[in-house]
């Protein structure tokens, strides 16, 4: 087992590295832009080095910066989180050269899936169901049209190297199919310096489902259940719950052994997500996440597993600590991703944190930094914390959701507590009969009104 990791993050995941590798009796050393000098994970780490100026590119995503504080320190491994270096085969290799260990999986699967068309092959040729589309990158106007034409509208067109919910354009028909392509190529192209797109079948009301993997290096691979991640904004997740209300034991083990035979067909290391779209009962893959998920936690709620134990595990050699049969749902989780950020124009609120009181009590866990007297940079993604409960079943968990939100205070800065709250009056949401779309239509009514 190594004596030390590096933990090449920031905000609540680091600090959740950080509280694994202390179970575990590893020393951590955090790394931190100039902009992140007193922030919790600098605090709470045994080390610390200072790895650059505030913007993520000369920091969080310096390489060599980084390298050079694990060598420094001589930690034997990197934890990238999610998020910045997490899905960068090339880091990978780095780290790897340099004769430490990078906690995830090998390089070449993150390059596997880390391109959407490469991924989606590899899932056909699993054996797993997919979203009807292109074969692969769309090139000329002639083949969109047929592709389009074969599916029928209205198509979504999706760049290869997407990701965060970018990237992503609807064609309604053919007259705007040109537009739509053309718009989606030039957005990859700047925001991912790749213009690659293909297309897929639009699917009008699906559930946003997730199975949440672990795979050793001995052959063994586990499945810890779903995740379902429907309410989303711009294709972005505000809440996650587990299980699913769409998914009963029988479907969740059927989906499961597919997504674990495909796993281990493709040689898997470490955590991984796969993604799904869910409608009418037929499951279509959209793409797989070769590192932890922000929602991972109410995995951990249900099942009792410490999902970064196991990676640091996995990459230390060791077999995976329980087998399939070992893993048991256990009542329902749900998480929340607080922001900082006003609840109805969605703006980002950084600044100093003047007040601030964590929730407590049975089944309440806040991932969060957040402390009073902190203040929240401007650099940076505007999640500050997470708040997750656990209860005996769906009901439980969200009168206790509803509690826990009631208590926590954060002055200083707008947070989107409230609008959790607004959610949590909501009878759609409460009877758990939502899809990817119900939540943005029902921020548009609230506009409104
Ligand atoms: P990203 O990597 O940018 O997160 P994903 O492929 O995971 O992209 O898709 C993100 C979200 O976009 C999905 O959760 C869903 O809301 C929406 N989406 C993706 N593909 C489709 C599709 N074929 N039809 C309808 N919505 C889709």
């Amino acid at each position: 087992m190594f004596d030390k990791i590096l933990i090449a993050n920031r905000g609540e995941i680091a600090l959740r590295i950080h509280r694994a590798c202390r179970e575990m009796g590893i020393a951590t050393v955090a790394v931190h832009s100039e902009a992140d000098a007193n922030a919790m994970h600098v605090k709470l780490a045994d080390e610390s080095v200072c790895i650059g100026p505030p913007p993520a590119g000369r920091s969080y995503l310096h390489v060599p910066a980084i390298i050079a504080a694990a060598e420094v320190t001589g930690a034997q491994a990197i934890h990238p989180g999610y998020g910045f270096l997490s899905e960068n085969a090339r880091f990978a290799e780095i780290v790897e050269a340099h004769g430490l260990t990078f906690i995830g999986p090998k390089p070449e699967t993150i390059r596997l899936m880390g391109d959407k068309i490469t991924a989606k092959q590899a899932a056909v040729n699993a054996g797993i169901p997919v979203v009807p589309g292109s074969d692969g990158a769309i090139t000329d106007m002639t083949e969109a049209r047929k592709v389009a034409k074969a599916i029928g509208f209205p198509v979504l067109i999706k760049a290869a190297s997407g990701g965060g919910g970018r990237g992503m354009k609807v064609a309604e028909n053919e007259a705007s199919l040109e537009s739509a392509l053309q718009t989606a190529s030039s957005e990859a192209k700047a925001a991912f310096g790749d213009g690659a797109v293909y297309i897929e079948k639009y699917l009008g009301k699906p559930r946003h489902i997730e199975i949440q993997v672990m795979a050793d290096e001995h052959g063994h691979v586990i499945h810890l259940g779903e995740r379902d991640c429907s309410l989303q904004r711009r294709h972005q997740k505000v809440l996650e719950e587990a299980p699913s209300v769409a998914l009963d034991a029988a479907s969740r083990a059927k989906i499961g052994k597919t997504v674990t035979d495909a796993v281990k067909a493709i040689g898997y290391r470490g955590a991984g997500t796969v993604e799904f779209l869910y409608e009418n009962g037929e499951f279509y893959f959209i793409e797989m996440n070769t590192r932890l998920q922000v929602e991972h936690p109410v995995t951990e709620a249900i099942t009792g597993v410490d999902l970064v134990r196991e990676q640091i595990r996995v990459a230390a050699g060791l077999e995976l600590g329980l087998t399939q049969d070992q893993v048991k749902i256990n009542g329902w989780s749900i998480e929340c991703r607080i922001n900082a950020e006003n609840p109805s124009t969605f703006t980002p609120s950084p600044g100093k944190v003047t007040e601030f009181h964590a929730p407590g009590g049975l089944g309440v866990r806040l991932d969060s930094g957040l402390y009073a007297g902190y203040t929240i940079p401007p650099y940076y993604d505007s999640m500050i914390g997470k708040l997750i409960v656990h209860g005996r079943d769906r009901h439980e968990a969200l009168m206790r959701l509803k509690r826990a939100l009631g208590e926590m205070v954060v002055g200083g800065v707008e947070t989107t507590i409230p609008l959790h709250q607004a959610l949590l009056e909501e009878p759609a949401f409460l009877s758990g009969d939502y899809h990817i779309r119900w939540l943005e239509s029902w921020l548009a009514d609230r506009a409104k009104a």
